[in-house]
């Protein structure tokens, strides 16, 4: 049986989109991106809520391969992301490659064929040797659980679906929430509503941004100066990696979370003058337990007279607003969810089920071993499947980082199979269980398990208290992923009869 795809590549967002490009550029042609959405973009372009924008700085929140010299700011807003992924799309010629409006229900591993099944959404299927799950983990948008939100009256709006036919101005609106996405839509939208009630539950870490725009020289010196780029990315890399995994993977040995503290509760005192209010907005957990967000806009808007700040529990949604655990009425037109997404939880990583050899389901293997996956990428039993952002991938630098490692990885494994013809790729359970080993042992150091996470309700968590985030710096993850031992892998199957047709059909023209 001959499948459709040598591989197929699920998910249109930038992970997708440098899977494609990694994909071409290691001369494997024969590929298909398959996206839920009407558009590429992913995050980018789900999210388009008031005030969505990046929080790690432009220069690294690209590919290296394609490192832009217009973006408008240091920190750019969501349609120039938006605009990126578009351009990557046309700039390495993926348009045909790309079918939208497709989502996935299922796969299947097909243990006969080595190959996969995947279902769709349409009722149709196709197949692939391989398959590279690029779903990303903040896609599906999670509602909160609280009671009576089907009774609400007024209109109901998630910052991951926004709809931009909702009218705010004059509205007395509600915002649930006060994670990253809340950080930028609550000082986007107050000066426009009549009220603002904002519910949180936990306080976030809130750090300055040293969001500028980019002045025009700039721009034309990062375009024209040899180097002038590489520079500084070089110096934003930097930043990056200090702030997020040094601090969070060393944090036993370097104060870096303490730091942080200090940085943000000057901001916040810079801000904020009413020392109740401050009260309520400083959280009573380590920095780097959630994740914290960066704005010079959000705590301030707590200033204004049209925004309150509520922390008592809500108690239910009523038909006219939100009722807190107090009694109180608080009377809402809109009510804005800026309650986030399922991340590390059944069903969502991907979000279908998968089934592979042996007929083992992919959340099942997870709910009785634990999140793991070799380097991020592999799991035993599950042949010719790798993850962009498996668990253990990620070690919270730039996902654009992640994503050429990741890809590193998995187009070693891909042209090893294709060298020995070989239709079976599969991660051995020794090296997978070395490699979780390790992430196990490297904890002691991590912010997460220093005792101070108690109060933090952090989705880093996932029910076994795991956090299933890579203990490393960015350079080692780099340099494994283009050392890893490749004997890690089973390459099998290049007797069958099905292996010789796909390579011949697929083999580089080099
Ligand atoms: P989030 O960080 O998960 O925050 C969800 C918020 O909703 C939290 O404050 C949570 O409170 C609250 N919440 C959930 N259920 C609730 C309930 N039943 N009652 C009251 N409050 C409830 O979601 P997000 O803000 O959408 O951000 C998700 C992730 O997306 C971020 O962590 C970040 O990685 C990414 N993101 C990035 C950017 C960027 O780069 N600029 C922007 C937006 C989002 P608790 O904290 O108590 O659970």
């Amino acid at each position: 049986m001959h499948p459709d795809h040598e591989v197929a590549v699920v998910g249109g967002g930038f992970s997708g989109i440098g899977a494609a490009i990694a994909l071409t550029k290691a001369g494997i042609e024969e590929f298909v991106v398959i996206e839920e959405g009407d558009g590429v973009g992913g995050a980018w372009h789900w999210n388009t809520y008031p005030g969505v924008g990046v929080d790690i700085p432009s220069f690294s929140y690209q590919f290296s391969y394609e490192q832009r010299s217009d973006w408008s700011r240091t920190y750019a807003p969501g349609t120039e992301l938006k605009a990126y992924a578009e351009s990557l799309v046309d700039d390495y010629g993926l348009r045909p490659k790309v079918r939208l409006n497709t989502r996935i229900t299922s796969a299947r591993f097909d243990e006969e064929h080595d190959l996969w099944h995947l279902a769709t959404g349409e009722g149709d299927e196709l197949t692939a040797r391989h398959v590279i799950g690029a779903t990303g983990v903040l896609t599906q948008p999670k509602p909160p659980a609280i009671a009576g939100l089907e009774d609400f009256q007024g209109e109901t709006v998630h910052t991951a679906r926004w709809d931009h036919a909702l009218a705010l101005a004059g509205k007395r609106v509600a915002v649930i929430g006060t994670g990253a996405s809340a950080v930028q839509l609550i000082p986007s939208i107050a000066p426009e509503v009549r009220a603002l009630t904002v519910f949180q539950r936990t306080p976030i870490w809130c750090l300055p941004k040293l969001d500028k725009p980019l002045p025009g020289l700039l721009r034309s010196a990062l375009a024209r100066v040899p180097g002038a780029k590489w520079a500084l990315r070089a110096v934003s890399q930097s930043y990056v990696e200090l702030t997020f995994p040094i601090a969070a993977h060393y944090a036993g040995v370097l104060p870096l979370p303490k730091a942080g503290e200090a940085i943000a509760r000057r901001h916040l005192r810079q801000q904020v003058q009413d020392p109740q209010l401050r009260a309520k907005l400083t959280p009573a957990y380590s920095l780097g337990c959630k994740r914290p967000s960066f704005s010079n806009a959000y705590l301030r808007a707590f200033n204004r007279a049209n925004v309150a700040l509520e922390t008592t529990p809500i108690e239910r949604v009523t038909a006219t607003g939100v009722r807190t655990a107090d009694g109180t009425e608080h009377p809402v037109d809109v009510l804005v969810l800026a309650t986030g997404f399922k991340v590390f939880e059944a069903g969502n990583m991907p979000p279908f089920p998968v089934t592979g050899a042996g007929g083992g389901d992919l959340d099942g293997f997870w709910r009785e071993n634990r999140f793991q996956a070799y380097q991020g990428v592999s799991v035993p039993g599950f042949p010719n499947f790798f993850s962009i952002l498996g668990p253990y991938g990620y070690n919270g630098a730039s996902y654009f980082t992640l994503i050429e490692n990741q890809m590193r990885h998995i187009t070693r494994c891909l042209l090893r199979a294709r060298d020995q013809q070989a239709t079976r790729v599969e991660v051995t359970e020794a090296a997978n269980a070395r490699f979780f080993d390790e992430v196990l042992s490297r904890r002691g150091n991590q912010v997460f398990f220093q005792g101070s996470c108690g109060a933090s309700n952090s989705y880093y968590f996932d029910v076994n208290g795991d956090v299933p985030f890579r203990p490393a710096s960015t350079l080692e993850a780099a340099w494994r992923s283009g050392h890893f031992d490749l004997d890690d892998y089973r390459f099998t199957g290049a007797d069958r009869p099905a292996a010789a047709l796909i390579a011949s059909e697929t083999a580089s023209p080099s």
